[in-house]
C-alpha cells in the first residue's frame, strides 16, 4: 500500500515481463492495457488491495500438448497445440483457435489477454481464452488438414465444454478445420454438443452471420467512428490488408456502406484495384481455389499485384488492418497520416503498433483497437451459442441487425469512459478501463479465485 498508481502499474509491468521471458507479443497487449488502467486505480483503491490487475494478468489455466500426425506420404510430423484459458469471470472461456508457424505460447497468450476485456465488452456472457498450434494448414491436403484437427482435438477435446471453454476460428482456421474438429469432439465424447464450438457450418448448428460478423462488425465501428467525427464512409477509399476471413467481408460492408476498398493482401504482397475489389474474384481465388492473392490481378485487368510492397503506401481516407499482428508500424502510420488518412480500425488483433498508435494519437487520427473494433466476430460466436442452447436459429437480418447494435453499443461505450475518465475521443483508453471495470466487479465478487 502506499504506492502511487503508476508506479503500482510500472512494477506491475515489469513483475509481468520477469515472469513470462521471451513473450514479447504478450508483453506489448498487457502494456497497452496496463497504460490505461492507473486512472482506475486512482478511483479504485479496492482493486490494489485485491492485486485484481495482477490476477488478470496470469492465466487461470495454460494447456501445452503434443500433436503427432501423418502426411499423404505417410512421414510423420510433430506439431505443439496450446490452449490458454485466461479468465472465467463473465462466463466459459470464449476465443479462437489459430493455425500458423508462428503460433507460440506468448502469441497465444497475448491473444488470450486481448479476449478478456474484447469478450466483457461485447455485453455476453463469455470469458477469454485462445487456443492454436504451429501447424500451417497452407499447401495441405483436406485429408492432411483432418489428421492433423482429429489429433489435436484427441487431446484437446477433455478441456472443452458448451458451460468450460468454446473456441473458434483465427487464423488458419475456418469452416473447413471447425467441421473437422466438431467431427472428433463428437466422436470422442459421443455428445452433439453444438455449443461446444462455434463458426459452425450452417448445416450443423452454425449461425448466419457468423462467417461475416468480424469483418462486418469492423466496417460498423468504423462507421461510427466516421459518424462521430460528423463524417461518414461515403465515398471514402479504403485500404484493407489481409484477404482472409476478417479482410473479406470487411471489404463486402464497407463498399455495401458506401465506401471504395481498394486493396487486400496477403504474405506476399498486395493488390491494389482503383476501381475498387471485386469481392466476387477475391471470394472464388481465396475460399474456393486457396490461392495467393496475386491471382486475383491475373484475373482483373484494373487490378496490379505489388510483391513484397507495404499495402499502407497506398493513399486512403480509411485503414482497416486485418492480417495480423505488428502488420502495421511508425513508418506505415506515417506514411498514412501524409496522405491523408482519417481514421484507422483494426479488424485484426493488434496489427498496429505502439509506435503507430502514437502517430495516430498525436495526428489526431481517428483509431479504433481491435479489442473493440473487431469484437462482432465473438459477438456473434455468442449469439450462436445461444441458437444452440435454444434449439433455435435465427434469420440473417436478425442476426445482423443485433450484431450492428452491438457494434454501435461497444463504440458508444467506449467514448462514454473515455469521456469519464478524462480522455475524451481516447477509444484504447475507453475500451481498456470499460472491459477492465467489468471483469474486474466480477471477480471481486467471486471472491479469491
Ligand atoms: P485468415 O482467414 O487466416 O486470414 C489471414 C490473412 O492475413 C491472410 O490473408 C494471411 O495471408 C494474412 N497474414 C497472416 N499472417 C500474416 C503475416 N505474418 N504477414 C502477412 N500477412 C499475414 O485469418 P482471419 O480470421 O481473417 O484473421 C485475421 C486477423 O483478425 C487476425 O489478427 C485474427 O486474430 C483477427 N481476428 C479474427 C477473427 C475471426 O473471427 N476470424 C475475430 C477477431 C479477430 P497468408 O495467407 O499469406 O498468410
Amino acid at each position: 500500500m502506499g504506492v502511487e498508481p503508476n508506479e503500482r502499474v510500472a512494477r506491475l509491468y515489469e513483475e509481468v515481463v520477469r515472469r513470462n521471458a521471451g513473450q514479447a507479443e504478450f508483453h506489448q497487449a498487457v502494456r497497452e492495457v496496463l497504460g490505461s488502467l492507473s486512472r482506475v486505480l486512482d478511483r479504485h483503491a479496492e482493486y490494489a488491495e485485491l492485486k485484481t490487475i495482477e490476477r488478470i494478468c496470469e492465466p487461470e489455466r495454460q494447456i501445452i500438448f503434443r500433436v503427432p500426425w501423418q502426411d499423404d506420404s505417410g512421414e510423420v510430423h510433430i506439431n505443439r497445440g496450446f490452449r490458454v484459458e485466461f479468465n472465467s469471470a463473465l462466463g466459459p472461456y470464449k476465443g479462437g483457435l489459430r493455425f500458423h508457424p508462428s503460433v507460440d505460447l506468448g502469441i497465444v497468450k497475448f491473444l488470450g489477454f486481448e479476449q478478456i476485456f474484447k469478450n466483457a465488452l461485447t455485453g455476453m456472457p463469455i470469458g477469454g481464452g485462445k487456443g492454436g498450434a504451429d501447424f500451417d494448414p497452407k499447401g495441405r491436403s483436406d485429408t492432411e488438414v483432418m489428421r492433423f484437427c482429429q489429433s489435436f482435438m484427441t487431446e484437446l477435446y477433455r478441456h472443452l465444454g458448451e458451460y468450460t471453454d468454446v473456441p473458434a476460428g483465427d487464423i488458419g482456421v475456418g469452416a473447413r478445420e471447425i467441421g473437422y474438429l466438431f467431427g472428433q469432439y463428437k466422436r470422442i465424447t459421443n455428445r452433439y454438443e453444438a455449443g461446444v464450438l462455434t463458426g459452425k457450418g450452417l448445416s450443423y448448428g452454425g449461425a448466419l452471420v457468423r462467417t461475416e460478423a468480424t469483418g462486418y462488425g469492423a466496417a460498423f465501428f468504423a462507421a461510427e467512428m466516421m459518424a462521430a467525427r460528423g463524417d461518414s464512409l461515403e465515398g471514402k477509399r479504403v485500404v484493407v490488408s489481409g484477404s482472409g476471413n476478417v479482410a473479406i467481408y470487411a471489404i463486402e460492408k464497407a463498399a455495401a456502406l458506401g465506401a471504395l476498398p481498394v486493396t487486400c493482401s496477403d504474405s506476399s504482397g498486395y493488390v491494389v484495384d482503383e476501381k475498387g475489389i471485386d469481392l466476387e474474384v477475391l471470394k472464388q481465388v481465396k475460399d474456393v481455389e486457396r490461392e495467393r492473392v496475386s491471382a486475383y490481378a491475373q484475373r482483373v485487368g484494373s487490378a496490379s499485384f505489388v510483391p513484397g510492397g507495404c499495402v499502407w503506401d497506398v493513399p486512403c481516407q480509411v485503414a482497416l488492418p486485418s492480417a495480423t499482428q505488428n502488420e502495421l508500424d511508425e513508418t506505415a502510420a506515417v506514411q498514412l497520416v501524409r496522405n491523408g488518412c482519417l481514421a484507422v480500425v483494426e479488424g485484426a488483433n493488434m496489427p498496429a503498433t505502439p509506435a503507430a498508435v502514437d502517430v495516430f494519437r498525436e495526428a489526431g487520427v481517428g483509431f479504433g483497437p481491435g479489442k473493440a473494433a473487431n469484437a462482432g466476430g465473438v459477438a456473434t460466436s455468442a449469439l450462436e451459442m445461444q441458437q444452440n442452447a435454444s434449439r433455435d436459429r435465427w434469420t440473417f437480418e436478425h442476426t445482423e441487425t443485433r450484431l450492428a447494435e452491438i457494434m454501435r453499443d461497444i463504440h458508444a461505450r467506449c467514448e462514454a469512459v473515455a469521456d469519464e475518465y478524462g480522455a475524451p475521443g481516447d477509444l484504447v483508453l475507453g475500451a481498456n478501463v470499460a472491459g477492465f471495470l467489468q471483469v474486474a466487479e466480477a471477480m471481486h465478487a467471486h471472491g479469491l479465485v
